[in-house]
C-alpha cells in the first residue's frame, strides 16, 4: 500500500462520507440503530410504541426488552422496505394492522433513526477528524471543500460551519431559513439522503434548516445571527407549522429502504449537484462507505458522475490504523467492490479516518 498522493492547487477533490465516518466519530451504523433505539434512553421513548409493536408483533422480537439481543432485530432496512411495500401495494398485514398502523410503525422506525442518532453525537464533542480534512483540503488547493454525505447527522455540517468560521456551507437546495440565506457560504456540503436538521413542507414544499439545540451549529449560529429560529428536537418539530402555509412539515430522511423517495425536489437538487461535482472532480475519497451492492442509487450517481476519473485518483479510506491495517485491497470485501466497480488501481486505504489524516498532514 502506498501513501495517498498529495492534495495540490490543481486538485479539485470531492469527499464523500459514508456512515464509518460518523461511526469513527462516535455515531451508529445502519445495524446498530434498532437494537440501541430500545437500550439508549431516547427523549420521547413512548414514539417508539408503533414500532415496538410490529416487531413484537410481526418479526417475533421478545417482548421483555431486557431479554433482547442484538440479533433478534430484523435489520432496519428490511424493516422500513417491507413497511414500504405494504404501504405501496395498499395490503394490511391482519385485522389488528391497517394502512394507518402501518404508516405509523414507518413514522415510528424515522423516530428511532432520528433519536438514536440524536442521543449517540449529542453535543459538540468530535468535530476534529471531519474538520481537519475540510481544513486540510481547503489550505492546499486553496478552495472550500465539497463534500458529499450519505448521512443524516450534523457532524460535517458542525464541522464545516466551523472551519468557514462560522459560516454555512452552500447545501445546493432551496433553503428558505432566513440565517441561512443571509450567511456567505464556504465549501458546499451535498446530502442525497436529506439531514436530521432539515425540515420539510410536504404541501409548498419549503424547506428549512434546523438550528440545532444542543449542537455546535446552534451556538455559532446563535452567536453569529442571533436567530435560532427552529429548534432541532423532534418534539418541536411536530409542533412547528410552515411558516408559508401552516402545515405541519417533516424531517427529511431518505431511509435506507429499496423504494427511497427521491421526488423531494430538494432532494433532486442535491443529487443533480451531485452529479455535477463529480463529473468536475479531478480526485474523489470515500471515507467509511462500504459501497453495498444493494446501495444501487448511489452506485448509479457514481457511475454516472465518476466514468471519466481514472481509478487511481479515487481513495477509499477503510477502518483500521496505520498500526494494524485491515485487510489489503485484494482480500476485504469492500476493497473487491471497489475494484469491481472503478478498476484495481484504486489508492485504497485501510488505516483509519484519523491516521491516514495524519498521512496526508505529514507530507
Ligand atoms: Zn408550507
Amino acid at each position: 500500500m502506498t501513501a495517498t498522493a498529495q492534495f495540490t492547487p490543481n486538485d479539485v477533490p470531492v469527499v464523500v462520507l459514508g456512515a464509518g465516518a460518523t461511526k469513527a466519530c462516535g455515531g451508529p451504523l445502519t445495524a446498530e440503530i434498532l437494537p440501541q433505539a430500545f437500550s439508549l434512553s431516547l427523549r420521547h421513548p413512548d414514539l417508539l410504541e408503533p414500532l415496538n409493536r410490529l416487531l413484537v408483533e410481526k418479526f417475533r422480537v421478545p417482548a421483555d426488552r431486557h431479554q433482547r439481543r442484538p440479533k433478534d432485530y430484523p435489520p432496519l432496512p428490511l424493516v422500513l422496505t417491507l413497511l414500504d411495500m405494504a404501504v405501496d401495494r395498499r395490503h394490511s398485514l391482519g385485522p389488528t394492522w391497517t394502512t394507518a398502523d402501518i404508516r405509523a410503525a414507518r413514522e415510528s422506525a424515522e423516530y428511532a433513526v432520528f433519536g438514536v442518532i440524536e442521543v449517540m453525537l449529542e453535543g459538540p464533542g468530535n468535530l476534529a477528524p471531519h474538520e481537519s480534512i475540510l481544513r486540510h483540503l481547503a489550505a492546499r488547493t486553496g478552495r472550500p471543500p465539497t463534500v458529499i454525505s450519505l448521512n443524516y447527522d450534523v457532524l460535517v455540517d458542525n464541522a464545516m460551519i466551523s472551519a468557514g468560521e462560522g459560516q454555512y456551507p452552500d447545501y445546493a437546495c432551496d433553503v428558505a431559513t432566513r440565517a441561512y440565506r443571509e450567511s456567505g457560504k464556504w465549501g458546499e456540503l451535498l446530502k442525497i439522503h436529506g439531514s436530521l436538521n432539515w425540515l420539510y413542507c410536504p404541501n409548498c414544499h419549503r424547506l428549512d434548516m434546523g438550528i440545532g439545540r444542543s449542537g455546535y451549529t446552534y451556538k455559532i449560529a446563535r452567536n453569529t445571527f442571533d436567530v435560532p429560529e427552529y429548534d432541532a428536537s423532534y418534539e418541536r418539530r411536530r409542533e412547528t407549522k410552515c411558516r408559508d402555509c401552516a402545515t405541519p412539515p417533516r424531517p427529511v430522511m431518505i431511509t435506507p429502504t429499496t423504494l427511497k423517495d427521491y421526488r423531494n425536489p430538494h432532494i433532486s437538487a442535491v443529487w443533480y449537484r451531485a452529479l455535477r461535482v463529480l463529473r468536475e472532480a479531478t480526485r474523489v475519497v470515500f471515507i467509511g462507505y462500504s459501497l453495498p451492492w444493494d446501495d444501487t442509487d448511489v452506485i448509479y450517481l457514481l457511475k454516472r458522475g465518476l466514468n471519466e476519473l481514472p481509478a487511481d485518483k479515487i481513495t477509499i479510506v477503510e477502518h483500521g490504523s496505520a498500526a494494524k491495517p485491515g485487510k489489503p485491497l485484494e482480500e476485504s470485501d469492500v476493497g473487491e467492490r471497489y475494484q469491481a466497480i472503478f478498476g484495481r488501481e484504486v489508492d485504497y486505504q485501510p488505516i483509519g479516518f484519523v491516521d491516514w489524516l495524519h498521512s496526508i498532514d505529514a507530507m
